[in-house]
């Protein structure tokens, strides 16, 4: 079976700071591409989405904005996010409500997601594989699916070696 390709890599193998920046000038770049605004709030929701590679809720995510010092209401705040999510610079994960980065807003993908339990860090895939099952799945049951998204829940390898075998 082919590989999957990596869209976001867990901790420790890739450099966050790197990442941090290029995934907002990636932004910037798709922003402008699309001809939407990616106004200051926008920008920092972004910013703090990208914090980390931890899924963060909304609540969360306001609660940060007023320690840096702004104020939105929430429902501007959560508009901000519904942004992030339609422009497909953020994915929103379901089971867990909610939002993670993602550094490939460009491409189409269907992406999986797998998720540490133990210490909340995720990791974005795209398997072509999984992918065409989806599809034939659906036109086997003549189903119109959305964009869907894969959430595979466990345990890292750097979770993994920490734990007493
Ligand atoms: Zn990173
Ligand atoms: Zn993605
Ligand atoms: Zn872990």
């Amino acid at each position: 079976m082919p590989k999957a390709r990596v869209i976001s890599p867990f901790r420790g193998q890739h450099d966050h700071d790197h990442c941090q920046v290029s995934a907002i000038e990636t932004a910037e770049a798709e922003c402008a591409r699309k001809g939407l605004k990616l106004t200051e709030l926008r920008r920092q929701v972004l910013e703090i989405i990208w914090s980390s590679h931890n899924p963060i809720g909304a609540y969360d995510i306001l609660q940060q904005l007023q320690s840096k010092g702004h104020k939105p209401a929430p429902p501007t705040a959560y508009r901000a996010l519904d942004f992030l999510v339609s422009a497909k610079l953020v994915h929103r994960l379901e089971s867990m409500n909610a939002f993670i980065g993602c550094p490939s807003p460009e491409a189409s993908h269907q992406c999986q997601f797998y998720i540490c339990q133990h210490c909340g860090h995720t990791a974005e895939l795209h398997s072509e594989a999984v992918a065409q099952a989806i599809e034939s799945g659906a036109e086997q049951l003549g189903f119109i699916h959305n964009e869907p998204v894969i959430e595979v829940h466990g345990t890292c390898k750097a979770c993994s070696k920490k734990e007493p075998s």
